[in-house]
């Protein structure tokens, strides 16, 4: 049996499609049938060589790293998943979009998200060969903790539970967001509409997003905002500063989640903190900008942490969230755009933002 794999060679260059051999599994291996695979920002900047300290492998890279499937193959072994639940062919099951290695200080000590072990580079053609999830499949290694998936979810919410939820999730979840607090958010993508629900979910009294498109700030009420600011209309710092400082009853925010990708918005999330408050900051995972930060407001007890991906342990609370949720929030919209696989050099063209605006807010590849 074979299978299709999505193949970054070269930066900024079509992705190409190979096809190989479906391996054998080794114990406690999975073989997923892919369903739905999405696009998000770090996928858009690493096909732009945004992250160049990471050079592509000569064979090229497997891309793709969130998605949903269902088991095509269970490894020797393998009859529940990390919570015990039994799980058989053919079953939905949601995977950790990560490869922790389980044996170093970070993993044992719960972070499995900061693993510091050796990772897979990924490269095409090597064994197991299915290691992105732009793919007819995708590999489980036997780290690689997985879940059973209720049967109450529908499949269009699933796609992006292994990424942009469980990202949004550990951040907020790392801040300690909670009952009363005030939470801004700077971005109303897929990052910020997940982050708004959750924070809401998790009891903050007022969330307030920023953005510049009018259809995202809308799409964030339906998520739960208690407010909008688009940036063209409060168009500098200082008056979305005022704004905030307004729906807040004068206090400014308990936590501020930069979810953009632009350095300057950590000079401004600090300064849209209340004292004591904590700036998140995921989306600028490109290196080498540089911002100038004056460090005498965090003397007042402000925090700035960064926050990737998320401990495996969050999906399956996420998937009970999700299920209460259902009807009440529609996540069915985070998804703009679907693509035939066959099609992903299209997708990524409709979906790309860099010095544009996109009215993509997330899209997903189906095999
Ligand atoms: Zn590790
Ligand atoms: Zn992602």
């Amino acid at each position: 049996m074979k299978g299709r794999v999505v193949v970054l060679k070269e930066y900024l260059k079509p992705f190409e499609i190979e096809e190989y051999d479906v391996p054998d599994l080794e114990p406690g291996a999975i073989l997923l049938r892919i369903t739905q695979a999405g696009i998000c920002g770090s996928d858009l900047h690493r096909w732009r060589g945004d992250q160049m300290n990471v050079p592509l492998p000569p064979t090229g890279f497997c891309a793709g790293h969130e998605g949903t499937g269902v088991i095509e193959k269970l490894g020797p072994g393998v009859t529940a998943d990390w919570l015990g639940q039994p799980i058989n062919e053919g079953d939905r099951l949601m995977y950790a979009a990560i490869k922790p290695c389980m044996r170093c200080y970070q993993c044992i000590n719960g972070n499995q998200n900061w693993c510091s072990g050796p990772q897979s580079p990924r490269a095409a053609g090597e064994w197991p060969y299915f290691h992105g999830t732009y793919a007819d499949y995708y590999y489980i290694g036997p780290n690689q903790p997985v879940f059973a998936v209720p049967p109450e979810l529908p499949d269009h919410v699933l796609s992006f539970v292994n990424c942009a939820m469980g990202t949004v999730t550990e951040g907020l979840s790392r801040a300690g967001c909670k009952e009363g607090d005030y939470v801004v958010i700077q971005g109303a993508g897929g990052l910020g509409l997940n982050a708004t629900a959750m924070a809401k979910d998790m009891g903050a009294h007022k969330v307030i997003v920023l953005d510049r498109l009018e259809n995202r700030l809308q799409l964030a009420q339906e998520f739960g905002a208690d407010h909008t600011i688009n940036i063209e209309e409060f168009d500098t710092p200082e008056s979305r500063k005022e704004r905030i400082r307004e729906l807040t009853d004068g206090r400014l925010a308990d936590i501020v989640m930069e979810l953009v990708g632009q350095a300057e918005l950590l000079i401004e999330g600090i300064d849209l903190l209340t004292y004591g408050g904590t700036f998140v900051e995921i989306g600028d995972i490109v290196r080498g900008r540089k911002v100038a930060l004056d460090p005498s407001p965090i003397t007042r007890g402000k925090k700035v942490i960064g926050s990737s991906m998320y401990r495996p342990s969050l999906l399956p609370v996420m998937m009970e969230m999700l299920v209460k949720n259902l009807g009440r929030r529609p996540y069915e919209k985070i998804i703009s755009n679907v693509f035939p696989l066959a099609d992903v050099n299209e997708a990524f063209e409709q979906a790309e933002w860099a010095n544009r605006e996109t009215p993509v807010t997330r899209a997903v590849l189906v095999p």
